[in-house]
C-alpha cells in the first residue's frame, strides 16, 4: 500500500527544497511550520496565509496527520485513554491525563499531561509490563510522535467537531506536560524521540523541563543524552534495588547492572534545583519489603532524586499481584524517614486498564 509521506516527518531543510522546487517564495516555510507546530490546525484547508493552490498541493502531496485517532475511552477519575492506528492496521496509545493540584484540601484539576508512545511494542520485555510481553514491532516516526500531541491540542480547542467531544473540565485545562513514558522505551528509538522533544520545546512552546523521558536505563544512551545541548526532565524505571530482584523480573540479558545505570546518572549534567525521578513499581512480595526500601535508600544516595512508588495495575495472566496499599505506605514511610522524597503515584484510569500498551491490547486481543 502506498502511502503519502507525513509532513513532520520532514526536517526544515526538507521543507525549504520541497518549497524551493515548487518555486515557491521561502517565507512560506515559515508560514508552514507556524500551522505545524506554533498554531497547529486540522487540516491543510486551514492555513489561512498559504495561498488556496498552495493548500491543495500540500494536500496532494502529504499527509497532515500520521495517526487516525480510532478510540476513545474515559475513565471516571477525568483520565482518557486514545487508540491510534496507523494506515497499516497497526495499533499505539497515549494517555491524557488531568493533573491536580491541592488546595486547601479539595483537588481540582490544574492541568493536563499527555503520556505518549514512542515504539510499537518493546524490545525490553520487562515481565510486569503488557507492552514489554508483547512482540516489538517498530520504532515511531518522529510525525507519529509528535502528533500524538499536537492532534490532541487541536481537540482540546474544538479543532475535529467530527470527533467525540472531550469532557469540558478536560477541554478548559492547558496541555502544558509531556511525559514518554506510554508503549516503548524512548532511549531505544533515540533520534526520534529527541528530535520530536527539541520540536516540542522549541517550535510548540513547551518548557524542557515539562517533557519528560522515561528510560529503563539504557546506560550508554544515558551517556549520550548527558552530552545534548538540550536537557530534558528524564525518569529512570527502576524497580528494584539489586540486580537480583531485578532480573528476575526484567531480562537479564536486556538489562544494564544498577551500579552502571546510577553512575550514568551521577556523571548527567543535572539543572541546578532539579531531581530525577525513580519510579518503582510495587509489587507484591517481589520488591515491596522493608530491606528493599533500604537497599533503595543505599543505591540512591548519590542521586538527587525523588522516588514515585506506582501501584502495580494487573492484566490478564500476568504473574505479579499489586502490593497492598499499607505495604506501599510502610515503604513510603521507610524511604521519607531516612531522608528520600517519595511518593505513592495515583494509579489513574485503572478501570479502563490505563497502564501501558493495555488499550492496544484489548482492542488486539477481545
Ligand atoms: N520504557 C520506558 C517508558 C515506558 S514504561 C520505561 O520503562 O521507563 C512507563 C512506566 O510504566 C514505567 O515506569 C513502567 O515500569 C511502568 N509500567 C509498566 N507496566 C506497568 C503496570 N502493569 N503497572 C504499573 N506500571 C507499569
Ligand atoms: Fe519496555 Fe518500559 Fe515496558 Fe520495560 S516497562 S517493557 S522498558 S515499555
Amino acid at each position: 500500500m502506498s502511502v503519502k509521506p507525513a509532513i513532520r516527518d520532514l526536517s526544515v531543510s526538507e521543507c525549504e527544497n520541497w518549497f524551493a522546487e515548487m518555486g515557491e517564495p521561502s517565507y512560506r516555510v515559515n508560514q508552514l511550520l507556524g500551522w505545524l507546530y506554533r498554531n497547529p490546525v486540522a487540516g491543510f484547508e486551514n492555513m489561512t496565509n498559504l495561498p488556496k493552490g498552495l493548500r491543495e498541493v500540500l494536500h496532494g502531496a502529504f499527509r497532515l496527520w500520521s495517526l487516525n485517532l480510532s478510540q476513545i475511552e474515559s475513565a471516571d477519575d477525568g483520565t482518557v485513554k486514545l487508540l491510534w492506528s496507523t494506515p497499516l492496521g497497526e495499533h499505539l496509545e497515549s494517555v491524557l491525563i488531568p493533573m491536580l493540584r491541592r488546595d486547601e484540601g479539595r483537588a481540582e484539576p490544574h492541568h493536563l499531561t499527555i503520556c505518549v508512545s514512542t515504539q510499537i511494542g518493546c524490545a525490553r520485555g520487562c515481565t510486569f509490563c503488557l507492552t514489554g510481553v508483547q512482540e516489538f514491532s517498530r520504532n515511531l516516526s518522529v510525525a507519529e510522535i509528535l502528533d500524538q500531541v499536537l492532534f490532541t491540542m487541536v481537540w482540546l480547542k474544538g479543532g475535529f467537531p467530527e470527533t467525540e467531544a472531550l469532557p469540558l473540565v478536560l477541554r478548559e485545562l492547558p496541555l502544558s506536560n509531556v511525559v514518554f513514558m506510554g508503549m516503548g522505551e524512548p532511549l531505544d528509538n533515540y533520534h526520534s524521540v529527541l528530535r520530536a522533544s527539541s520540536l516540542l520545546a522549541n517550535q510548540v512552546g513547551f518548557s524542557h523541563r515539562k517533557i519528560t523521558i522515561s528510560t529503563v536505563g539504557v546506560v550508554p544512551k544515558i551517556l549520550k543524552l548527558s552530552k545534548e545541548p538540550e536537557v530534558f526532565s528524564l525518569a529512570l524505571s527502576l524497580h528494584a534495588a539489586n540486580d537480583e530482584v531485578r532480573w528476575r523480573i526484567m531480562p537479564r540479558k536486556r538489562h544494564y547492572p544498577l551500579k552502571d545505570i546510577v553512575e550514568a546518572l551521577r556523571v548527567f549534567p543535572l539543572p541546578p534545583r532539579k531531581r530525577f525521578t525513580v519510579e518503582y513499581v510495587m509489587l507484591k512480595d517481589v520488591n515491596d519489603s522493608l530491606s528493599q526500601a533500604k537497599d533503595l535508600v543505599r543505591l540512591l544516595n548519590p542521586l538527587r532524586c525523588k522516588v514515585n512508588l506506582i501501584p502495580y495495575n494487573p492484566f490478564p495472566d500476568s504473574p505479579y499481584a499489586p502490593s497492598p496499599m499499607h505495604r506501599i505506605e510502610e515503604f513510603q514511610s521507610l524511604l521519607r524517614q531516612k531522608g528520600l522524597s517519595a511518593f505513592i503515584r495515583a494509579s489513574r484510569g485503572r478501570e479502563i486498564l490505563a497502564g501501558c500498551g493495555q488499550l492496544r491490547w484489548k482492542v488486539e486481543h477481545g
